[in-house]
């Protein structure tokens, strides 16, 4: 079997959802995967650029480096992308992004050609369904019982886990010195103790910073929290000084969690090694694919650690990592981003709802066990985009 091209569609939602077909020389054999937006990502697959001097001059282009080899040699042919583009393009960003995308769907088309779900290739299931979390953003103002209302709607849709952003409205800390003050952190803390009220103890709350403050004052905000008894604490500080977040982690008993804007293995091994957090949110669709998540995550095992990955993807994304999920031990939870939009579900050929109170059953189709309903997704291109 050989790959004989590779196309890209992107979906318009609350985010843009890159969808990678991979196809190859056996008519019916084709591969889904989503790659994790940002610019360049589409156009890293498709565009074709010279470099190099004399004989040496060669054409870079994903799709030259893969067309024509097998997609079954999943983990070989994203290090082949990787080790060929990354002196140009560099090892974090758009090209690990579109690997990750690139590679779902070679385990998709791997699966089916063995008749199996992408979750025993990876070394079989832990889990029948995956735990999903709810992103509910924030209340429609600073008003701590919009807040609580939009925590029992989501509470009512069955939902076990979800997260609310502290740092929204996004005015605070525009004066770029990451400082948060005394009316800000009750603000925050206010917000928080309505929606625990809202929800009870029995649900788990997480809350999200989005990397805006310095390391006291997310150790101020974290104790601040400690009495509603949080899932975690999300990027209090900036995730790249990793001793940082370290102090934060080692100065609360709320768990602190970081992971979505780190690349690979490489990315992750200090803040690992440092056990700098308690709990890693590995991004599936852009740290590198489903192989580079599972290592990570074993990686997080040695220390302890959970991981709860970040996923702003349609169900193509979201199905990829819940294979992911199942295969690892240390699993928590796995982001769910897409609440406000009603046709989420609707991009796969299936009549039930993907997520029941608050679970995604790992499929047991052959792949990654979903399907595309491509009429569908025409129906929400971007602007511009045609159908793969
Ligand atoms: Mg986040």
């Amino acid at each position: 079997m050989k790959i004989t091209d590779i196309k890209v569609t992107t979906v318009s939602a609350n985010f843009e959802w890159v969808l990678v077909k991979v196809l190859t020389d056996q008519d019916e054999l084709t591969g889904i995967g989503e790659a994790f937006t940002g610019p360049g990502v589409k156009e890293l697959i498709l565009a074709e650029s010279e470099h190099g001097l004399g004989k040496d001059r060669g054409i870079w282009s994903l799709r030259h480096l893969l067309i024509g080899e097998d997609p079954t040699n999943v983990e070989r042919l994203a290090r082949k992308v990787y080790t060929a583009l990354s002196g140009i393009i560099g090892t974090a960003g758009s090209i690990v992004q579109v690997i990750s995308g690139v590679e779902t769907a070679l385990w998709d088309i791997a699966g089916k050609a063995l008749d199996a779900p992408i979750y025993k290739l990876l070394g079989g299931k832990y889990r029948d369904k995956i735990r999903i979390y709810a992103d509910c953003h924030a209340g429609e103002s600073e008003d701590p019982e919009s807040w609580a209302r939009r925590a029992k709607e989501v509470k009512e849709k069955g939902f076990t886990a979800m997260k609310f952003d502290v740092d929204k409205p996004s005015h605070r800390a525009v004066g770029y010195n990451r400082c948060l003050t005394n009316p800000e952190i009750k603000t925050m803390a206010g917000q928080v103790e309505a929606v625990r009220q809202a929800i009870g103890d029995d649900i788990d709350l997480a809350v999200d910073c989005h990397w805006k403050y310095n390391t006291n004052d997310a150790i101020r905000l974290a104790n601040a929290l400690e009495p509603y008894n949080l899932l975690w604490l999300e990027d209090p500080v900036p995730p790249e000084n990793v001793d940082a977040m370290k102090k934060v982690t080692a100065s609360t008993n709320t768990p602190i969690c970081t992971g979505e804007n780190l690349y690979t293995k490489h990315g992750f091994r200090r803040l690992i090694e440092t056990q700098a957090v308690d709990i890693i949110s590995p991004d599936v669709s852009k740290v590198g694919g489903l192989s580079e998540s599972k290592k990570i995550a074993d990686m997080a095992d040695l220390y302890y650690m959970a991981v709860a990955p970040h996923n702003i993807a349609s169900p193509i994304g979201t199905v990829a990592a819940c294979h992911v999920c199942a295969s690892i031990p240390n699993f928590l939870a796995l982001e769910y981003h897409a609440i406000d939009i009603p046709w989420w579900g609707k991009l796969i050929k299936q009549e039930q709802s993907l997520i029941s109170e608050g679970y995604i059953e790992v499929p047991e189709k052959p792949g990654i066990g979903i399907e595309l309903d491509e009429e569908e997704v025409a129906k929400h291109l971007k602007q511009g985009e045609r159908l793969f």
